[in-house]
């Protein structure tokens, strides 16, 4: 592992690519959000292929009564013969009649909402007065057109912030942490910050639609997610201050994380070492145990999750992993500043997608592992390359001390089982 605080690639050259892209869109985030948020309601307003994506992606029964639907638009509403908003608000309301749990309700455009210009920033304002003070309608856009996945989420966090309770500038300090998080991991870093005296901790997004939490210029943040750009945006212009900090992956990641809301909450360094000293060391054993299978073994990312710099250096600086190259679809220098610094001197970095060329790269190099989305992985094993689905690190609870060792053993199991056919 390289101790060394270097300017790593802060200022290394980045190739940029614009070209075929190979990437879900954010309809996808759905997925975990709906079950973050557990009285929220994700209607899609969208086609028969969008309902296909998030009934595959989200592995759904006929029977079952999941807290996401698409109100379809057919082909008389796209010929202009329908009145588009006529039919949503039917469909809103026989929704809310059946299902009176719901208090939030996201209308998610998609990419046929958005090719017949239906207004659905309209639309919500509208339903919101009908269905308040029952349910808050809200929207956001998940189509797939110049997005990736993880945005998603960032356009549903972005749209909170507005409804978001204003605290004025006299309010106590507070800590808000920005990003989906399993509850678990929400939970262990709640105790964490409590063992560290830092009380007043919220979540966006929360657990309930009516438990909102308070923002104004007493409010710090950390990013828990590294694709939050609109979200920080939004909170920004609310006045709240990001915390600049690696992601919390991996033990150090974790540690430098926890440390930025000690520092700027000014926990002694005593008590704070004696807050994360069992948990950071269960986290470095954990990871000890599958450094061996992974220390050499060379890796190449694919953009696809925006999660690539922190994991990336996870891998080259806590498993030894050697980066070949670590594409991401977008480069939010300011929020990756602190990963950029602790990746190694020299690392391959690619912004954009060029699919043919960099899949070209990823053959030439022939790395042990690739890193990429669900498309490309079948035909890269079946030329003999070890892939790991990058949607699988959004789905799997990876963040903070007591993950880690998952987060390490997600990469080594492809690698192993690779191994077991061989032989
Ligand atoms: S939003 Fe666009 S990219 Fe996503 S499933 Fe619907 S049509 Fe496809």
């Amino acid at each position: 592992m390289s101790a060394a605080l270097s300017a790593g690639c802060t200022d290394a050259p980045v190739l940029r690519e614009r070209g075929q892209r190979e990437v879900f869109c954010g309809l996808t985030g759905i997925i975990w959000l709906h079950r973050k948020i557990q009285d929220a309601f994700f209607l899609v307003v969208g086609s028969r292929t969008c309902a296909h994506l998030i009934q595959s992606a989200a592995c759904v029964m006929i029977f079952a009564e999941p807290r996401f639907a698409t109100a379809i638009i057919d082909e008389r509403d796209l010929a202009g013969l329908a009145d588009c908003n006529e039919e949503l608000d039917r469909v809103v309301a026989q929704l809310l009649e059946r299902r009176p749990d719901i208090r939030l309700l996201f209308l998610v455009g998609s990419c046929p909402s958005e090719v017949i210009k239906l207004d659905l920033s309209r639309a919500a304002e509208r339903l919101s007065a009908q269905h308040m003070p029952q349910v808050r309608v809200l929207n956001y856009s998940g189509s797939g057109i110049e997005t990736t996945f993880t945005q998603g989420e960032d356009a549903c966090l972005a749209a909170l912030v507005p409804i978001l309770p204003r605290e004025t500038a006299a309010a106590p300090r507070s800590l808000l942490v920005v990003g989906a998080l399993a509850d678990v991991v929400e939970d262990q870093f709640r105790r964490l910050f409590g063992a560290m005296g830092v009380d007043d901790v919220r979540f966006l997004p929360p657990r309930s639609g009516i438990d909102l939490p308070g923002v104004g210029p007493g409010t710090v943040y950390l990013l828990a997610q590294p694709f939050l750009a609109d979200t920080a945006r939004a909170l920004d212009a609310r006045g709240a201050a990001r915390l600049p900090a690696p992601f919390p992956l991996g033990a150090e990641g974790t540690t430098a994380w926890l440390r930025a809301a000690a520092d700027a909450f000014g926990v002694a360094p005593e008590r704070f070492e004696s807050a994360i000293a069992a948990p950071r060391a269960r986290a470095e054993t954990g990871m000890a145990r599958y450094r061996a299978e992974l220390a050499g073994k060379s890796v190449f990312f694919f953009p696809d999750s925006q999660l690539e710099i922190p994991l990336a250096r996870v891998l080259s600086r806590e498993l030894e992993m050697r980066l070949v190259e670590v594409g991401t679809p977008f480069l939010h220098r300011a929020h990756m500043a602190e990963e950029l610094a602790l990746l190694p001197a020299g690392t391959a970095l690619s912004e954009g997608q060029d699919v043919d060329k960099q899949l070209d790269r990823a053959r030439a190099a022939r790395p042990d592992l690739v890193v990429c989305g669900l498309g490309l992985a079948n035909p890269l094993e079946a030329e003999g390359i070890g892939t790991k689905w990058s949607i699988e690190l959004l789905f799997t609870p990876i963040q903070g001390y007591d993950q880690a060792a998952d987060l390490a053993e997600l990469f080594a199991r492809p690698l192993v089982r690779r191994m077991k056919l061989r032989v």
